[in-house]
């Protein structure tokens, strides 16, 4: 008789819901659900809950994968790795997810940051595949990045933080001062949700297309954009989250992007902004995918 390919464990472990699923690969989900992030007992409970049930109808898993909000720990050999470390989210703060859920599954437990889960999504199944140098941006309630180089995700000493470089911000133009706590106008002080909201007195997505914010906004990114593609010349940049719903962005970060490399030689990829600058293909669903990979890496 064939033996079936393994079975593994993902969930995109997000500030405002964990996705988990049970499958054989991101292709062959066989069980998915989604719980509320409230408190980590009560989430990651759910959470157990689910595998223990799943596995009960479908096998056990080989391994789990984690693509977790942050900041984590990721240092293996550090005392807290695998933990939520400092969170501005409520109750979630010194969590140790990895010991909880491998402690409650019996299983390994592949742990890193929620976009660099999305980033591996999207490079199996959707916007980067088939590369392996590229970056997964989400402009959602924060700002941050997975940076894949050579096929893995940049972990650094910590893991970057790209949602708080620092930009050009014309001060005439643009009079906020910026909504980050720790340094006011960096990228996510300007550019996220929150901060397009705390500018302009209204959500996001109530202002109109023509509205002057967009401009604003398209030139933070196409700045972004910018700094990614001289720090880490990727083969492609994939702009997802919310704020990015607004699709009428793309054109106009891209006509800034080449105003920005005015003649400069930064690569045949780069110099094509309408291939280069472009949308998540999976949705909600990269995080859970690229668990999923994580987890067959490990196993
Ligand atoms: P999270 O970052 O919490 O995972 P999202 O990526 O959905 O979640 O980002 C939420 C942020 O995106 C909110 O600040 C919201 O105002 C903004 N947002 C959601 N939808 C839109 C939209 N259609 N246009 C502009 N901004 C949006
Ligand atoms: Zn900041």
């Amino acid at each position: 008789m064939k033996s079936l390919p393994c079975l593994f464990g993902g969930i995109e472990a997000g500030g405002t819901k964990f996705n988990c699923v049970l499958g054989r690969s991101p292709a062959e989900i066989l069980e998915r659900a989604s719980f509320p992030t409230t408190h980590p007992e009560e989430t990651l409970g759910a959470a157990i809950r689910f595998f223990e049930q799943a596995q009960a109808r479908h096998g056990a898993i080989a391994s789990l994968g984690v693509a977790c909000f942050g900041p984590v720990d990721l240092t293996l050999d550090s005392p807290t790795y695998g933990f939520i470390t400092d969170t501005p989210k409520p109750h979630w703060s010194n969590t140790d997810v990895v010991g909880t859920l491998s402690g409650a599954l019996g299983v390994r437990v592949a742990f890193d940051t929620d976009v660099n889960g999305s980033a591996l999504g999207e490079g199996s199944l959707g916007a980067a595949q088939g590369l392996d140098d590229y970056v997964y941006v989400t402009i959602g309630t924060g700002v941050g990045a997975g940076i894949v180089v050579n096929g893995q995700p940049v972990k650094g000493a910590m893991h970057p933080e790209v949602g708080h470089m620092l930009l050009p911000h014309d001060r005439q133009r643009d009079p906020f001062p910026g909504a980050c706590p720790f340094h006011g106008d960096c990228l996510e002080g300007l550019a996220a949700g929150p901060a397009i909201e705390k500018r302009w007195g209204r959500k996001a997505d109530t202002l109109p297309e023509e509205h002057e914010a967009w401009d604003i906004q398209a030139d933070y990114l196409a700045a972004l954009c910018w700094n990614l593609t001289v720090s880490y010349s990727p083969q492609r940049i994939i702009l997802g989250g919310g704020v990015m719903k607004q699709d009428h962005l793309f054109p106009r970060i891209r006509e800034r992007f080449r105003q920005h490399i005015n003649g400069y030689p930064c690569g045949e990829a780069a110099e094509c902004p309408q291939d280069y600058i472009v949308g998540p293909m999976l949705g909600g669903h990269a995080g859970e995918a690229g668990a999923l990979l994580m987890a067959e890496a490990i196993a």
